[in-house]
């Protein structure tokens, strides 16, 4: 019997970390066809999907030449990095037959659409699924406030915070086996406890916004689909 997913659009935040597998940076070729598959499985649940992606992957390659350079030109080549992982997010999803646009919110017209939104919510009702780039397009900010932005402008059910780790724990599970992770938290619960679930910049929008977040592990194989099928993976942090 096929199960009714819990949500109809969902914004999905890939660190550019999740990219790397076990490289050291850059882009693992079977690590992106991995998570490609996870996203096919909701796609083909008719669930409308918009990413934003991280560029940690990339920009670490050149980080060292980046300290004590400017912090906002450090910080448009960060962004110059995510767009990089947009591409080739969406060439990995072209070749399992998902079609996939690219919308940055620099403009770079001969690579990829400028972001508009009426346009990404028409392809997401398309059945497209959106890679948002560039983060937000402004120095000082992170991919964690353009999923949080991009998120609440697209109206989306909730947002999917892929981590390495399949939810927030008690404690560091690595180092502490007793950890014990939480399958819900509120907000509030989450910053009395001061656990870190996204910066403070995109948490506070979430939360101000009545925007759930998901954290799973999308090394986990099929933790995306049970996620979007309500099951008990990842941590819930609610209003
Ligand atoms: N960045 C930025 N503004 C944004 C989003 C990202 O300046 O709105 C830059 C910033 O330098 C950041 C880099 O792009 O360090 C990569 O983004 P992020 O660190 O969020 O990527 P992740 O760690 O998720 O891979």
């Amino acid at each position: 019997m096929s199960q009714a997913p819990s949500y109809k659009r969902i914004l999905l935040k890939l660190s550019g970390e999740a990219l790397m597998g076990d490289d050291n940076y850059g882009i693992n070729r079977s690590t992106i066809e991995q998570i490609v598959g996870q996203i096919k499985e909701v796609v083909e649940l008719g669930v409308q999907v918009g990413i934003v992606i991280g560029g940690g992957n990339i920009f670490r390659g050149v980080s060292s030449a980046a300290s004590g350079m400017d912090r906002a030109t450090a910080d448009y080549m960060g962004m110059m990095a995510t767009v990089m992982n947009a591409l080739a997010l969406k060439d990995a999803m072209g070749k399992v037959g998902l079609i996939a646009r690219v919308q940055s919110a620099l403009t770079m017209q001969q690579i990829a659409e400028p972001y508009v939104r009426g346009k990404a919510m028409q392809y997401l009702e398309e059945g497209k699924v959106v890679i948002f780039g560039a983060g937000t397009g402004n120095p000082f900010f992170t991919t964690d406030t353009a999923a949080a932005l991009r998120g609440m402008e697209m109206n989306v059910d909730i947002m999917l915070k892929a981590t390495k780790v399949d939810g927030v724990y008690t404690d560091d599970p690595k180092k502490n086996p007793d950890a014990v992770r939480y399958q819900t938290l509120t907000f509030d619960e989450a910053i009395g406890r001061n656990l870190k679930v996204m910066d403070a910049t995109a948490f506070a929008l979430c939360r101000d916004q009545h925007l759930n977040i998901k954290v799973f592990s999308i090394f986990k194989q099929g933790a995306l689909k049970r996620v979007v099928l309500g099951e008990d993976e990842g941590t819930l942090v609610h209003c």
